[in-house]
């Protein structure tokens, strides 16, 4: 292997070989570049070129195996050389790619693009669990509304007044979603999650669990921030309809990312179900926390979520029973 593939062009181009397929998911897949069969662990496997597939020479049923087992393209049709180019679109194009257009460019049917956006977005959700913040850093609290007639508006003032007190329903078919962004000199990490409404107690939870106590947390006026500070935040807003900054006091960062999030859903994917926003808003996430990476590193971070995430698109397609097996 000389040169990874850079730009979308060589990725195009390098995916198209096989060999060169087959080379990249072995370097991400194993430290050591020694294929090992996912039942047994044994590197006693040899290749078998007309199968496209390796052999175990262990006694155990299934001793043949591709590169695909235990990740999330487990159990697809479709070789690497449509799901490698492919993941190299989602995670690299600024506002994401549509099922419509991923199916022109891989020359496959819609139905199967749009199950395959969905799969890779599976693995760009977060991979950690560790808090955002801490003693001294300065996080952004600030939500947005996607989705029905008042399309893509913030809750400001006049926004809260015309919505009156219809603070427990779903706010007339729009859909919240809570961003918390950690600034950092290095580029700022946002994290999302859709609520079911903006009620406190929903609002807090997703502070709580998703920032480290003793974190500087700078919100807009909504009242359901007003008690942060018991928790142990050192708590900051400011009241939109009078001013958006004071000092440090503003929530600048994430309008920054609600920008490119809402420029994604309005001219990529046009509609959304309420039901895969999560997915959507992930998929945003990654690409702008990952936006000073390389194309390469984008998409090499991807895969390596890919090849960790068996577990998650085993629970979510029921399948059980591998659970038990091997989690690494
Ligand atoms: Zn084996």
């Amino acid at each position: 292997m000389d040169k990874w593939p850079e730009t979308l062009q060589e990725a195009i181009q390098y995916f198209t070989e096989e060999a060169n397929c087959n080379a990249f998911m072995i370097a991400i897949r194993w430290a050591d570049g020694v294929v090992r069969c996912p039942h047994c662990d044994s590197d006693n496997v040899t290749y078998l070129p007309s199968q496209r597939r390796w052999k175990c020479y262990s006694k155990h049923p299934r001793p043949q195996f591709s590169l695909k087992v235990g990740t999330i393209f487990e159990d697809s049709p479709l070789g690497l050389d449509k799901w490698l180019p492919a993941v190299w679109l989602i995670c690299n194009c600024k506002n994401g790619i549509s099922s419509y257009e991923l199916s022109r460019d891989l020359a496959i049917t819609q139905k199967s693009t749009w199950f395959m956006l969905h799969r890779i977005r599976l693995a760009m959700q977060t991979g950690t669990w560790k808090k955002l913040g801490g003693p001294g850093s300065a996080i952004e609290a600030d939500e947005t509304f996607v989705g029905g007639k008042l399309a893509n508006m913030h809750l400001d003032k006049q926004t809260r007044m015309r919505m009156g007190k219809k603070r427990t329903g779903g706010y007339e078919g729009k859909t919240v979603v809570m961003g918390l962004l950690e600034r950092h000199s290095k580029g700022s990490k946002a994290r999302v999650k859709v609520l079911p409404n903006t009620r406190a107690w929903h609002v807090r939870r997703n502070v709580i669990e998703n920032v480290e106590r003793g974190s500087n947390v700078y919100s807009d006026g909504l009242h359901s921030y007003r008690n942060l500070p018991v928790d142990g935040y050192i708590h900051e807003f400011i009241d939109h309809a009078e001013a958006y900054v004071r000092g440090q006091v503003h929530t600048n960062g994430l309008e920054n990312f609600w920008s490119l999030f809402k420029r994604a859903l309005k001219g990529t994917y046009v509609s959304v179900e309420p039901y895969h926003l999560q997915a959507y808003a992930d998929e945003q996430c990654f690409r702008f926390n990952e936006r000073k990476s390389t194309d390469f590193q984008r998409f090499a971070l991807t895969m390596m979520q890919i090849v960790g995430r068996r577990l998650t698109y085993k629970e979510l397609t029921g399948k059980q029973e591998e659970l038990e097996r091997d989690p690494g």
